[in-house]
């Protein structure tokens, strides 16, 4: 639909050195250093072969991946532009922010640009940091301009690096010259591969082979806040090497040269992953791998990441195969686009042996509870509509969530998946499943690097072809019901139920013990941080819930339980004692300075989600069984 070329994958072809403003038939050439990561900015130099005449660059506003238009210009700085050693002037149009129009003088065909890009310190509306003091992560589109107008398929970029003395860097791009350790140039290619391949580089810095002796190779590269959080255990290994594995027995066909996760671990870059076709941009605590809590709350990060190579790289909803980085995009179809992802992220955790079989019933517990019992939003919010809101909805904070809606296309895309995949395997009386539909959705087309764009019937068609059901109205109800509750039969269907007891859910005491986050919304009703930054703060309170009717609000400050200092025991032995008394548990509360005691009428004890077996087929079990051979027994 939006015409999204195939990219060729091991060589460029002349013709797609393609001119730039018209003139020339040669690539962008851009160098950047990185030497000065540690004090948060990247500086980068580029040269366009231009010719005389108006010229306009733009810097990269909606990025892949992040689904936004969140590219953040506000920290670039020191632009500057030149031909044959004279300044150009540039003027910012004055609609479109992240457009610079020049006027290249006669007689210059090479015109230089340069700028810094400052990292910010923190997460917030200026963007993501990407640096710490040991650890620096490039994603190229922080530090490139291109041609207005074209695709970034068409425009050329020869890109070169320096990173600061005694780091060392890795990136899934060919290096076609190394003069030190320190500094490297790369392949000639589109802007497309290059943003698709951040370069991971850091003082700590350690490769893992994760497929021995086999093609393609898969590698894992950290680099850490220090050389002990580098280490990956056996079992850890043995997992991630099962992983690459269990990829091949699912899909059957890879669409990379290599594949290169990128781990930086260190406190001082917000968690997340961000994927690309050939590696992964993966950040984590430094702990990450050394900390088990930490590590069971974020099994799913890099299956969930290598997942997306397949869906989301190589098959795209067209609405978010945009042909450059200044095209809108659309998030309507986000919900096979993550929510496939986030559904097979888990199950590849647990068939990788991230997770042992118990680990994530507690998990799917915990996300599925909070979908069924947490969101009063589903009733004035769609399912779809958080898709199609997802540029608004990644920055929204925590406080509100339950009525806001977060993005749950992601988590109640499990529960829509989880269902599909048990449907399957009852229509087609256990010979097929959504491991079927994979195969043959994503898994064609071995080694070919490119977009293959798929629409809403193409999903229906293809599951139709695997097992003919009426998925159009199963995915309409799903994506247009305001609830009540959760879609909670591919749960029962796959052989269990939410059930309650007063014994703490394993994945949310990880995630206590990890970000400090209280949750006590399946009594109560409402979150507290514990630790951090926001100590004391009230995170969310769901409306109707006990605290939600006593008038507690996010953003409030919890001071004391039942006339004593909070803390989350204190909080926990009030509600356990409330269960055998008809009196209030009564919270003081400090609201912007004001105090004031709230009672809450509860008496239902603690309460906490598991799943429990209804005693019939095991389909959950089955689904999470690993399928490869076992290469996790080879270590
Ligand atoms: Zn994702």
């Amino acid at each position: 639909m939006r015409n999204f070329l195939a990219i060729a994958s091991l060589c460029v072809p002349p013709a797609l050195l393609v001119s730039v403003a018209g003139a020339q038939t040669q690539p962008v050439k851009l160098e950047v250093d990185l030497r000065d990561a540690p004090r948060r900015v990247y500086h980068s130099r580029m040269e366009f072969p231009v010719k005389p005449g108006p010229f306009t660059l733009v810097y990269p506003k909606w990025i892949p991946g992040e689904h936004a238009p969140n590219g953040p210009i506000v920290d670039v700085t020191g632009v500057g532009f030149r031909g044959n050693g004279q300044e150009i002037p540039w003027r910012r149009d004055d609609v479109d922010l992240y457009a610079f129009h020049c006027n290249i003088p006669a007689g210059v065909t090479t015109m230089e640009a340069t700028l810094d890009y400052l990292l910010p310190k923190e997460d917030g509306s200026a963007g993501s940091p990407s640096a710490s003091a040991q650890v620096a992560v490039l994603p190229w589109n922080l530090v490139v301009l291109y041609p207005q107008g074209l695709k970034t398929d068409d425009v050329m970029f020869s890109a070169s690096i320096r990173v600061p003395a005694g780091w060392r860097f890795a990136v899934a791009l060919q290096t076609a010259s190394s003069q030190s350790p320190e500094a490297a140039a790369f392949e000639t290619i589109s802007l497309t591969r290059l943003v698709d391949s951040p370069l991971l580089a850091g003082a700590f810095f350690k490769t893992y082979d994760l497929s021995p002796g086999q093609k393609p190779e898969h590698r894992l590269n950290i680099a850490a806040d220090s050389a002990m959080a580098t280490t990956v255990g056996k079992d850890q290994l043995a997992s991630l090497r099962q992983l690459v594995a269990e990829t091949g027995a699912l899909f059957g066909a890879r669409h990379y040269r290599h594949y290169d996760f990128m781990l930086a671990l260190t406190d001082h870059l917000p968690v997340n992953g961000l994927e690309h076709h050939e590696s992964s941009d993966n950040r984590g605590p430094e702990k990450m791998l050394l900390d088990p809590d930490s590590l069971e709350g974020l099994a799913d990060l890099l299956p969930h990441e290598f997942f997306h190579s397949w869906n989301g790289k190589y098959r795209r909803p067209v609405g978010l195969a945009t042909s450059n980085y200044q095209e809108p995009m659309k998030g309507d179809l986000l919900w096979v686009y993550e929510g496939l992802t986030q559904y097979y992220g888990v199950i590849l955790a647990a068939r990788s042996g991230f997770w042992k079989p118990e680990q994530l019933r507690e998990y799917l517990a915990a996300t599925f509870a909070a979908l069924n019992e947490g969101r009063p939003g589903r009733t004035w919010r769609d399912l779809e509509d958080t898709a199609i809101s997802v540029s608004i909805l990644y920055g929204a904070r925590q406080a509100g969530s339950s009525w806001r809606r977060p993005a749950d296309y992601y988590e109640e895309s499990e529960l829509i998946w989880l269902e599909a995949d048990t449907i399957i395997r009852r229509e087609s009386k256990g010979q097929k499943s959504l491991d079927d539909f994979c195969r043959k959705f994503h898994g064609s087309e071995d080694g070919a690097i490119k977009v293959a764009p798929y629409t809403f019937d193409d999903v229906v068609r293809t599951l139709t072809s695997i097992a003919p059901f009426d998925w159009k109205k199963f995915f309409d109800e799903r994506l247009h019901s305001h609830g009540p509750g959760a879609p909670l039969d591919g749960l029962e269907a796959s052989g269990w139920r939410l059930a309650y007891s007063d014994a703490l859910n394993d994945h949310q005491r990880a995630a206590e013990q990890t970000d400090g986050t209280v949750d006590l919304s399946f009594s109560l009703g409402l979150t507290v941080h514990a630790a951090g930054d926001d100590v004391n703060s009230i995170v969310d309170v769901v409306p109707g819930s006990p605290a939600g009717k006593a008038g507690i609000a996010p953003g409030m400050k919890l001071v004391a339980v039942n006339g004593r200092k909070w803390n989350p025991d204190w909080l926990r032995v009030a509600i356990r004692e409330a269960k055998n008394s008809t009196g209030p548990i009564r919270l003081l509360l400090d609201n912007d300075e004001y105090y004031q005691t709230l009672e809450i009428d509860y008496h239902g004890g603690e309460r906490y989600p598991h799943l429990e077996s209804l005693h019939t087929a095991d389909v959950l079990s089955e689904i999470a069984k690993h399928r490869a051979p076992g290469t996790r027994q080879i270590e």
